[in-house]
This record gives C-alpha cells, structure tokens and sequence, in this order.
C-alpha cells in the first residue's frame, strides 16, 4: 500500500519518540517504525531499571565526539530542566543517587509510558515489529519501504540508535543508510564497557573486590569514582567512564587510594604490624593482601626498606595496565562514534547535503558519560529534530 506522511522516524526509542511527540505536537504526521515487537527495551533495563534518565549537571564536556561544540546547541534548547518539568506534568518523580544523576521513582516502564502517552498525543501512527526494506531519495522527500506499505514523506528521521547489546535488536541500521546518502561514519567501538585485562594483569583473587574511591585515567582523562574487578579485568563506574576515552594498547592507570599519599597511611601506622594489615585500614582486605604478595611476603611494616615501600606506592597509587581490550558491545551501555557531526546541522540534527534526512540519538557520534547524559542526548537531540522536521 502506498501512503504519505509529513514525517517517518524509524527506531522508536529514546529519541525517535522524543522528536514522533515534539512534531506531533507540531501539527505534523509523523509514523514511527520500529522492528522490536517491545518498545523501548533499552529504556526498560536502563538504570538497572529505574531509568537514570538525565543528570542535574549536563554539561558539553560531559560529552565526546569529533566534534566537542556539536550537541551544545540542542542541550541548550531542550535541558534536564525541561524533561523534569515532562515528568512532573505526568505526576512521576525522581532521586538523586549520586553526581547529579537522577532516577525515576516509578521505575523505566513509567518513562516509557510518559514518552508512549506524549507520542499518542501527537497522533504519531505506530508500527512496531516492523523493518524497513529500502529507502530511497525522491524529488520532494523519501520513499520509505516495509513489507507492507510505503511511505512517502517530506521528512525521514533516523533514530535507530547504536550497536551495543544487539540481544536487544540493535543494529546497524542507521550508519548504513547514513553512508548510502553519502554521510561519514566516524568509527565505532564499545563504550560505558568493562575492560578485560592479559593474563598477567589478571588477579583472580581480586574477582568481586569493589573499591570505593579510586581515580582511573587514560592519557590526560580521569574519572574519579568507584572500581570493581571482575574476573575477566575491570568493571564499575570509574572504568566504564575511562573505556569511552581509551584506544586500544595504551595504557590505563590507577590510583587505588586517592585520599592520601602512602606516607600518610603509614605515618600514624604500628611498624611491628603486617603490611597487609596496615593496609587493609585503608583499602579491602583482599586488595591489601594482593597488592602485599605482589611484592614478596607479607611482613611487618619496620622489615620493608625505602625502595621496597616505594615500589608498593607504585602499585597502590599508580597501578598501570594496558587492558587486553573490552567486554564489547554485548555489554557496552552505548557506542562511541557514529555519524559524523560534520555532515549534520546542530541546530536541526538535519544532513547539510540532504534536505530532510536527520539523525538524533546514539547513532549520532555523540557520546555521553555514564549517569543519564546519553538519554539527555536522546531528548535533546530528538526534540531539535522533531521541531525542524
Ligand atoms: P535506542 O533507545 O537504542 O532506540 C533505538 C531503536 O531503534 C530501538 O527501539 C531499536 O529496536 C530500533 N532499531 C534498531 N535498528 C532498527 C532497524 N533496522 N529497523 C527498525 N528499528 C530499528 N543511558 C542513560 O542516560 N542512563 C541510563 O541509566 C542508561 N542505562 C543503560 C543501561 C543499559 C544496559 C544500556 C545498554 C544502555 C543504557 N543507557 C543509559 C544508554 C541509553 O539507553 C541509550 O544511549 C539510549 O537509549 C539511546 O537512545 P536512542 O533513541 O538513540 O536509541
């Protein structure tokens, strides 16, 4: 069957329903074509299912791309003030847990509903479970195909997100169709991912240690916040931040006690007490005793010369390893890169050498920290899309 449409967004996630809704609310027809059956599944398991769906302190350089300045201009006209004034309109509230994060009292499968309710409100037409087959460039817009219509459209909007958990139904979508109308693709890798470590890097009897307070840097970067290890590297907030800035073969570089320097911890210490006890005043227990074995026996404090407390202060303050690599997209809360912002308008998220073609979201190479900053990304962006389609 044949039909026309003002607008077709396709992937009816975060942003595509953000900017079905903005341009519904405009006056415009819009059609939302997903090929899940169950919509918004990322929102769903976000947050570990409380959604943490903006961050109080949304800032550019919360954000990476090619190109840092790119998503200023929509953060600026749609902020996370708005969207908590979205959410109280629909009666849901929110906490902060920590760093200006905010989660969603009512749980994921409330915000869907919100972003469901503010789509029907527009009038957006649905169709879910359904793929698009082809998409092809008209005089006057595009030609959208799916196994059983066509729709013709002024405005086609692609928000079909990245590729990390493709149990999901990520995929590649976007970028395809970007590179058929000739749009850059900035190359894509995991981020927001736990790293696996060598061998050799691997302390299995680390698995499971969570250390509160750590910084983790990658070159000139650093995220100062929890690390937990696993058994296959290094997970928890501090190294998600860091995977998102690191580039395979450089190292990364940990400070296990930022609080204080190793002549502070051991200032005030009985130098007739095992060093893994000393230590373990300060860090977890296993962690004191691993990071003692490293260097030989655990003895008592008064035992150790200069040079072997030196080389524990390396260890414990500046711990490099170079990870083996990550944990890949299975894992990964988002992906890096993506369309190249160069060929996009920052104010309207519309191709400069295509007319009507946008792309919002994560497909986009704009990638935010962890802590509610991509799905701000997604309602910005969705909203400058769904004001200019
Ligand atoms: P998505 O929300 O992924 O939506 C894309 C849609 O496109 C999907 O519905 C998909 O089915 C559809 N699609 C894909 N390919 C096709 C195709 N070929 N045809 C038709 N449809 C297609 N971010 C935060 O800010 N806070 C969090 O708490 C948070 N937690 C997360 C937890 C996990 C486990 C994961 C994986 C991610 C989390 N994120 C979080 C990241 C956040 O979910 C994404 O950045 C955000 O959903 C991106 O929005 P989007 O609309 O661009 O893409």
């Amino acid at each position: 069957t044949q039909r026309t449409t003002d607008v077709v967004v396709i992937g009816a996630g975060a942003a595509g329903m953000m900017c079905a809704a903005t341009a519904g609310a405009r006056g415009r027809s819009v059609v939302l074509i997903d090929h899940a059956t169950r919509l918004a599944e990322k929102i769903r398991i976000s947050g570990g299912g409380r959604c943490n769906f903006t961050n109080l302190d949304v800032r550019p350089e919360c954000y990476l791309s090619r190109n840092p300045h790119y998503c200023k201009s929509a953060l600026a006209r749609y902020t996370q003030h708005d969207f908590l004034k979205l959410m109280a309109r629909h009666g849901l509230s929110w906490h902060e847990k920590t760093l200006g994060q905010l989660f969603c009292d009512q749980g994921s499968g409330a915000v869907i509903d919100l972003l469901k309710a503010e789509v029907d409100e527009g009038g957006a037409t649905w169709r879910m479970g359904t793929s698009v087959t082809a998409v092809r460039r008209l005089d006057d817009g595009f030609e959208v195909t799916t196994p059983g219509e066509t729709w013709h459209c002024a405005s086609l909007v692609i928000a079909s997100g990245g590729l990390s958990i493709p149990q999901i139904g990520a995929t590649g979508f976007g970028y395809e169709l970007a590179r058929q109308f000739g749009l850059e693709i900035v190359p894509t890798a995991p981020a927001l991912v736990p790293f696996t470590f060598q061998p050799e890097d691997l302390r299995e009897e680390l698995a499971g240690v969570a250390v509160d307070d750590s910084i983790v840097a990658t070159g000139r970067t650093q995220f100062r916040e929890a690390t937990l290890f696993t058994h296959r590297g290094a997970s928890g907030p501090a190294m998600l931040q860091i995977s998102s800035y690191w580039q395979p073969g450089q190292p990364v570089v940990i400070d296990l006690l930022p609080e204080r320097t190793l002549d502070e911890l051991l200032a005030d210490a009985n130098r007739d007490a095992l060093l893994a006890n000393v230590l373990a005043d300060a860090l977890p227990k296993r962690l004191a005793q691993a990071i003692v074995a490293g260097l030989g026996d655990n003895k008592p404090l008064k035992q150790y010369s200069a040079k072997a407390l030196r080389s524990l202060e390396d260890s414990l303050k500046r711990w490099q390893v170079v990870p083996s690599g990550t944990v890949g997209y299975k894992k990964a809360e988002v992906t890096r890169g993506g369309v190249d912002t160069a060929g996009l308008d920052s104010r309207s998220m519309m191709a400069r050498t295509v007319p009507g073609l946008f792309f919002i979201g994560e497909v986009v190479d704009v990638t935010g920290w962890l802590g509610g900053y991509n799905f701000q990304w997604a309602w910005s962006s969705g909203f400058a899309a769904g004001s200019a389609a």
